[in-house]
């Protein structure tokens, strides 16, 4: 190959471009031409070499073979210092053996073939594998003449052959190598434009001098012992060498081969960690649940897009917060207090991993907005070994959170006014007598509410008014109380109010005035004005109530006070009324003994036709006379029986009692067969199921016709239970029973209403009988009654005629039939058999025509009278 003229131009055509191109095409010119000028003076000198060696002797040519094929073995196996980049190649002590033995030639021969070995091991380029060795040669071309010069001038100065020639080797031994690595550094300098500083090429050659003087050490005594003791020594030597080699190989490969071992169990765990972290870091980007790291003090660390979304703030607004921050200022005391008792904060961080809490609470949404989540904290170790941190997991529980509140919001509230309700009432009331059991400075008091006239309303302006009534009273309660205060409805008409951190009596006071007051405007209910009114009753906790129950039944008894002086006013409860509560308790209880023991009694108020003057029938009357306290009024007893769930059994005995009596009269007088029996029946009764029965095995039992009893009830009864009533009605006017409706009038049912009832009678209330004197007004709801009564095909009674003005009245409006002290006082059996005998027999007209007959039922009269307190 013949090296162009001009280098810097190569890749115009022709075998050299060609060459160029497939072996130095990235050698810049300057980097070919230093190549080129390498490689001729390697060739050169191995030309010199070669030249050399054939002018010699054959004989003398064969160490010179043993020579190089000792260099080649040993530049095949290099000792590679482990954990290094460094090799101790063996060849440099027989290189600079031969040196000194077999000169230069073979010398030169000797580092072109360590040169060629070692880059056919290393490198694949053929531009490399002429450099190495060219630049080794050429350089041991300069060494091996500088060697010769030494070696003379040295022995020259008097030294013996042997240390001349191991001096002068171990001079030029650092020489060799920074002749070769040198040239071969600025090769590659110029090759890739660099500059090659003194320091970069001292760092690289350091070694390498240390290796090769030691090389050359060892070959100097190498010679110097073959001078003294024969060539045999350098076979030994070599023998040496090699086995030291191959121990040393082996036992460094051994060494090697373990390190990596460890090193590729070392890579091994590392890449597991390694794809551990990135697992987790997928895991922990890519989850649906909003993620947070954070260290224990708070600092948030780390989140992911979730958690981003769920609190509508991007990351960068997040990281390096207090976590704590992003909490609902209303939660975050809670949620410390988790953290600290689960050991999770600062104070915790000797506890080990594992620990968690879990919570729901509320966190401020970006939006400035609150959000519920369910949250979940944990500790665990940071895979990166920075110690521990918490984890938190977030998801996003609003909606369920808000039909939760929703259920309990319909548990807790009534429907209609949107006020709390009993059951939640009950619980603050509870909380509050617990809170005050404790510490009798948490002062309360409990307001309890009924609405004077809400049944007027409801009753004449229907339902839907009664329920605007309701809702205005509750917004005005509302709205006068202070905002802590709890306004209830606890059914009906009755409201409560709870009145909490009250520092006096007074202050209880003066709020049931406030509300008072704001009730007693008057309110517009469909173009009607109607003022709503209230009673309330009022309870302090100083009295040391144990159970709410005791709260409001006391409240409750203060507003039956309230009520029953006068309305619209505020009682306050005391003591007395309990008593006045036990006394109404042992009451009911001698009642019941009353009824079981026979204890009571019926009187029968007879009722006349009017025109002409003769015996109707009888209402029966219970009546009850106390062992210590006289006669009861059944207005008490009554009500009490009704409270008590002994009225029917009371109604069973009375219906037995007065239809024994009548079946008595009847059979005692024929004429007495078309006598009425009235009994009165309360609402409970027409409530219950045996009602029906109990009427039609009595009626068996006396062998009383059906349409001789007549039972009563009252209009005001018959309205609040209509539908029960109806059934009831129906199946004992099946039968035959009649039915009359007592007290009408008081009951605000429409007349309009009176030809839809089941009834055979109209009973109208003595209140308007007794009026008729001192308005016309009472005249005319008589009459009305009367007439729409008896177009309707009903009898009309008039109840409660005490005097004959009335009476006339109402014979002149023609009235049927009527009932009065006038007429007769309730009477005992025994007294009306007397009574009956007579009027039967001889009609008498009672303030008309005072008779002998009417004075007699006069005396009677006034019997009864002692007997039955009425
Ligand atoms: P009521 O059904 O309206 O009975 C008539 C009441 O008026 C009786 O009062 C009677 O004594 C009274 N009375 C009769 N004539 C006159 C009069 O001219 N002037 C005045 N001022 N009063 C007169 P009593 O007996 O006190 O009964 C009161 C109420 O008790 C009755 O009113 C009735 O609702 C109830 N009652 C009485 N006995 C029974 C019973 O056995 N069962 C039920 N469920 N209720 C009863
Ligand atoms: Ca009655
Ligand atoms: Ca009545």
């Amino acid at each position: 190959m013949t090296p162009p003229d001009n280098p810097q131009e190569p890749a115009t055509g022709g075998a050299w471009a060609r060459w160029h191109a497939a072996h130095l095409h990235d050698y810049p010119p300057a980097a070919t031409r230093l190549w080129l000028l390498m490689a001729a003076a390697g060739l050169a000198a191995m030309a010199w070499a070669l030249a050399s060696l054939r002018g010699q002797d054959p004989t003398t040519l064969w160490p010179v073979a043993a020579g190089l094929g000792l260099v080649a073995v040993a530049a095949m196996f290099p000792v590679q210092i482990p954990r290094t980049k460094h090799t101790v190649l063996v060849a440099d002590v027989f290189i600079f053996t031969i040196l000194a033995a077999l000169g230069a030639p073979a010398a030169i021969l000797a580092v072109g073939v360590e040169g060629l070995i070692g880059t056919v091991r290393t490198s694949k380029r053929l531009s490399s594998r002429v450099s190495s060795p060219s630049a080794a040669m050429a350089s041991m071309a300069v060494c091996a003449a500088s060697y010769s010069g030494l070696l003379h001038v040295l022995r020259a100065a008097g030294l013996s052959d042997e240390v001349a020639a191991l001096a002068a080797l171990c001079m030029v031994a650092p020489l060799q190598v920074a002749l070769t690595t040198g040239s071969l550094m600025r090769l590659m300098a110029v090759k890739h434009a660099r500059s090659l500083s003194l320091r970069d090429w001292f760092d690289a050659v350091c070694w390498i001098v240390a290796m090769t003087l030691a090389a050359a050490f060892v070959a100097g005594l190498v010679q110097l012992t073959a001078r003294h003791s024969g060539p045999a020594v350098l076979l030994v030597a070599a023998g040496l060498v090699f086995a030291l080699v191959l121990l040393t190989r082996i036992s460094l490969a051994r060494l090697e081969s373990e390190r990596q071992g460890q090193e590729a169990k070392v890579d091994e765990a590392q890449r597991e960690a390694e794809l551990s972290q990135q697992r987790f870091t997928a895991a922990f980007t890519h989850a649906a649940i909003g993620m947070a790291i954070a260290r224990p003090a708070g600092a948030v660390l780390q989140v992911n897009q979730a958690f981003c979304t769920l609190l509508g703030r991007p990351e960068s607004a997040l990281l390096g917060q207090a976590f704590v921050s992003l909490l609902h200022p209303g939660d975050a005391a809670q949620f410390q207090r988790q953290a600290r008792e689960s050991g999770l904060t600062r104070n915790g961080s000797e506890a080990g991993p594992g620990q968690a809490f879990s919570m729901e609470l509320r966190c401020n949404a970006g939006d400035g907005g609150e959000l519920w989540v369910a949250l979940h904290c944990s500790r665990f170790d940071d895979p990166g070994g920075r110690g521990q941190h918490l984890i938190y997991q977030l998801h996003d529980i609003s909606s369920r959170h808000l039909a939760e509140s929703r259920l309990q919001h319909i548990a807790y509230h009534d429907s209609l006014t949107d006020l709390a309700n009993r059951a939640c009432f009950h619980e603050r009331l509870d909380a509050a007598v617990a809170a005050a059991q404790g510490d009798a400075t948490q002062r309360y008091a409990v307001m309890f509410l009924d609405l004077d006239r809400f049944k007027i309303v409801n009753d004449s302006l229907g339902h839907v008014a009664g329920n605007e009534l309701l809702r205005e009273v509750a917004q005005r309660l509302a709205s006068c109380v202070r905002p802590n205060d709890l306004v209830a409805r606890l059914g009906g008409d009755e409201f409560a109010i709870l009145l909490e951190d009250l520092h006096d009596a007074d202050a209880g006071m003066r709020l049931a005035e406030r509300v008072l007051q704001a009730l007693s405007l008057p309110m517009s209910i469909n173009g009607t004005e109607v003022v709503p009114g209230a009673s309330v009753g009022i309870t302090f906790s100083d009295l040391g109530y144990r159970s709410a129950e005791d709260v409001l039944r006391d409240a409750d008894l203060a507003m039956y006070r309230a009520k029953a002086e006068g309305r619209g006013r505020v009682a306050l409860f005391d003591n007395s009324m309990l008593e006045q509560v036990a006394e109404k308790l042992a009451l009911e209880a001698d009642l019941r003994h009353a009824i079981g023991e026979g204890a009571l009694s019926v009187a029968y108020q007879p009722l006349y036709f009017l025109q002409p003057y003769r015996p109707y029938g009888f209402e029966a009357l219970a009546r009850w006379i106390h062992p210590q306290r006289g006669p009861i009024s059944p207005a008490v007893f009554i009500t009490l029986a009704e409270e008590s769930g002994h009225i029917e059994v009371l109604t069973d005995w009375v219906l037995d009692q007065s239809l024994a009596q009548l079946a008595r009269w009847q059979r005692q007088m024929p004429e007495a067969d078309g006598l009425t029996m009235h009994v009165n029946i309360s609402g409970r009764d027409l409530a219950r199921s045996d009602l029906v029965a109990v009427v039609e095995h009595l009626l068996q039992r006396h062998g009383v016709a059906a349409h001789c009893l007549t039972l009563e009830i009252t209009e005001t009864t018959l309205m609040q239970r209509l539908d029960v009533a109806l059934q009831t009605m129906a199946r004992l006017r099946e039968r035959g029973v009649l039915f009359s409706i007592d007290d009408f009038g008081t009951g605000y049912s429409s007349l309009a209403y009176l030809s839809t009832l089941p009834i055979d009678s109209i009973k109208i209330d003595r209140s308007f009988v007794m009026g008729m004197e001192s308005g016309a007004q009472n005249v005319e709801i008589v009459r009305a009654v009367l007439n729409l009564g008896l177009s309707l095909g009903r009898k009309v009674i008039a109840e409660g005629i005490e005097t004959p003005e009335q009476l006339a009245t109402l014979r002149s409006m023609g009235v049927p039939i009527g009932q009065g002290y006038l007429l007769s006082r309730p009477l005992k059996a025994e007294q009306v058999t007397g009574l009956l005998a007579l009027s039967l027999t001889t009609p008498a007209e009672p303030a008309v025509s005072p008779e002998p007959a009417a004075i007699e039922v006069a005396d009677a009269r006034a019997t009864a009278n002692a007997a039955v307190a009425v």
